[in-house]
């Protein structure tokens, strides 16, 4: 019989970040600066008997003083496992605080941060990014330019299932090309939608957020999703949540909504 895989949340940290988007770190029960979001940020680590896999890279080091790719590589040796030893990363979206931790400075050179994995992303979403990059700033772009040619990059389409037990599945919503990422393996499931399922707080309160790029569809897929994961008894993985960011939705009751069950 296959070893189970053991599936956890990296903290990084809880930041306040404002409009000029840099982030401030704060403790987990602080309340954010004025007019700022409260938001941290989990990769998620499967280990498996031959593969270590990443859902979602990390901050990196884009983000203000404050960020760095330190937080994520010392998670990972909690873990035992070393940067070499990641062999998939799969990115559920393309905004940098969740695949800038893909590459560092090192003295001032540019250094892929797993050098031995493949990053998985979606087709659509890589290649309007690229189209765009010039609209930000110089060392995002360095960054970019950078992992572009020196990572392998692998696309997945509209659904892939590119290596065992997980799939991808474009849902669209926070961003045009987001993904559904999915680890299928027995008895353990698990549902990680980046944005479109970020925190907790999505599951009981569905609104339509404004800096989504398809508010709608965000809210169409999150219905889906939250419904797949309770019928299915999927563990979801949330990214941005501060304090349980793995989570199952054992019950729904039409009046009061699902019941969360927290795990971590
Ligand atoms: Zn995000």
């Amino acid at each position: 019989m296959e070893k189970k895989a053991e599936v956890s949340p990296l903290y990084e940290g809880t930041f306040s970040v404002g409009t000029d988007k840099k982030f401030k770190r704060i403790r987990k029960e602080d309340s954010p600066e004025k007019g700022a979001l409260k938001l941290s940020i989990h990769p998620f680590l499967i280990q498996e008997e031959n593969r270590n896999i990443l859902f979602d890279a990390g901050i990196g080091e884009l983000f203000g003083s404050d960020t760095s790719i330190k937080t994520l590589l010392d998670n990972l040796a909690e873990h035992s496992v070393s940067d070499y030893e990641i062999s998939d990363i799969f990115v559920s979206h393309l905004h940098f605080d969740h695949f800038a931790g893909l590459a560092h400075r090192d003295n001032g050179y540019w250094e892929l941060t797993f050098p031995d994995s493949t990053v998985w992303v979606s087709e659509g979403g890589w290649k309007k990014l690229y189209s765009s990059i010039e609209k930000e700033d110089e060392d995002t772009q360095d960054f970019f330019n950078f992992v572009d040619s020196k990572a392998s990059i692998e696309f997945l389409g509209e659904k892939s299932s590119p290596i065992k037990h997980v799939r991808s599945k474009t849902i669209g919503g926070h961003t045009e090309f987001h993904q559904a990422l999915f680890y299928e393996n027995g008895e353990q499931k698990f549902i990680m939608a980046g944005d479109v399922i970020g925190r907790r707080i999505s599951i009981n309160r569905n609104f339509a957020a404004k800096f989504d790029f398809d508010p709608k569809q965000s809210m169409i897929a999150r219905e889906e999703l939250k419904e797949v994961a309770c019928k299915e008894k999927y563990t979801l993985l949330a990214y941005h949540e501060t304090d349980y960011p793995m989570f199952k939705l054992i019950d729904h009751n039409p009046k009061k909504g699902y019941t969360v069950k927290t795990l971590s």
